[in-house]
C-alpha cells in the first residue's frame, strides 16, 4: 500500500462539486463517486476531516441583490452546508465508511454539535468527520472554516479541491497566458490578492503554519496523489 505523506488531512470541497451536471442542488451520482474516493483514503489509514461549502444551494455573494440582510443570508448559507454534510454523510455510510457529521451551527436533530475534543476523538478512532455549519458565524466562508478546523484538529495539511490543476495568477479558464504556481507562500497569495481563497483563510493558515495543497478534484487519482506526496497541484506554505 502507498505510504502516506499526510496522516491527518482536512479536505475542503466547494458545494459546487456536489452540483455535478445539475444547475443547483445535489447530484447523487457525483456524491457516491466522491464518497468512494474518500472511503479509499480511510482504507489507506488516512484520518480525514471534511469541510463542504454550500454554494450549490445558497451562497451570500450570489444573492446580494435580495433584501435579506447579510446575517440572514449567511445563516441560510450555513444551513446549506448542513444539508450537504447530511447528504455526504449518508453517501459515505452507503459505501461502508465510518463517518460522523458534526455542526458548528447547532441543529441537534440532524447531527451532533461541533465540540472540538469530541470531533478529535472521532478522528483519532479513524472515523471520517464532516464539519458542517462553517464557522457557525456569519461574515465567514467555508474556506476560513476549513483553515480553522485544520488547525484545531492538528491536521498535517489542508487539501483544497478545485476545478483547475494549479493556482494561477489569473483565471486560466479565461486567460490562456495565465501563469501557474507549483509552490508559493501565503504571503504571496495575500500580497497578490489571488482569488484561490479569501484573505481570512490565507491569514489563518499563515499564522498557524498550516500548509495548503490546491489540486484538481476532477482528475481521478489526484486525492491519492495528494496524500501520498506525489507531484500534484500547488503547495502553499
Ligand atoms: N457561511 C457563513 N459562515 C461560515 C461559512 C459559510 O455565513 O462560517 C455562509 C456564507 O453565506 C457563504 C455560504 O455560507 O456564502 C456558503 O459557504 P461558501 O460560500 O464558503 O461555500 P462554497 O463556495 O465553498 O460552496
Amino acid at each position: 500500500m502507498a505510504k502516506l505523506k499526510y496522516k491527518r488531512i482536512l479536505l475542503k470541497m466547494s458545494g459546487e462539486v456536489f452540483k455535478g451536471r445539475l444547475k443547483s442542488g445535489i447530484d447523487g451520482d457525483v456524491l457516491v463517486a466522491l464518497a468512494k474516493r474518500v472511503r479509499n483514503l480511510q482504507k489507506m489509514g488516512c484520518e480525514v476531516g471534511i469541510v463542504i461549502g454550500g454554494g450549490n444551494i445558497w451562497r451570500f455573494r450570489d444573492f446580494k441583490h435580495l433584501e435579506l440582510g447579510r446575517v440572514t443570508s449567511d445563516t441560510m448559507g450555513m444551513m446549506a452546508t448542513v444539508m450537504n454534510a447530511l447528504a455526504f454523510e449518508s453517501a459515505l455510510k452507503s459505501v461502508g465508511a465510518d463517518v460522523r457529521a458534526v455542526s458548528a451551527f447547532p441543529c441537534e436533530k440532524a447531527m451532533e454539535n461541533y465540540v472540538p475534543k469530541r470531533a478529535k476523538q472521532h478522528l483519532d478512532k479513524g472515523r471520517i468527520v464532516i464539519f458542517a455549519g462553517g464557522t457557525g458565524s456569519p461574515y465567514f466562508t467555508t474556506d476560513s472554516a476549513a483553515a480553522l478546523r485544520a488547525l484545531e484538529m492538528h491536521c498535517d495539511v489542508l487539501l483544497k479541491a478545485t476545478k483547475v490543476d494549479y493556482v494561477y495568477d489569473k483565471d486560466p479558464m479565461k486567460y490562456k497566458n495565465a501563469k501557474k504556481y507549483e509552490k508559493m507562500t501565503f504571503k504571496e497569495v495575500i500580497e497578490k490578492g489571488l482569488g484561490v481563497m479569501d484573505l481570512t483563510c490565507a491569514s489563518l493558515c499563515k499564522g498557524g503554519g498550516m500548509p495548503m495543497l490546491v489540486f484538481n478534484l476532477n482528475k481521478k487519482g489526484n486525492i491519492k496523489k495528494a496524500v501520498t506526496g506525489a507531484k500534484v497541484g500547488t503547495i502553499i506554505t
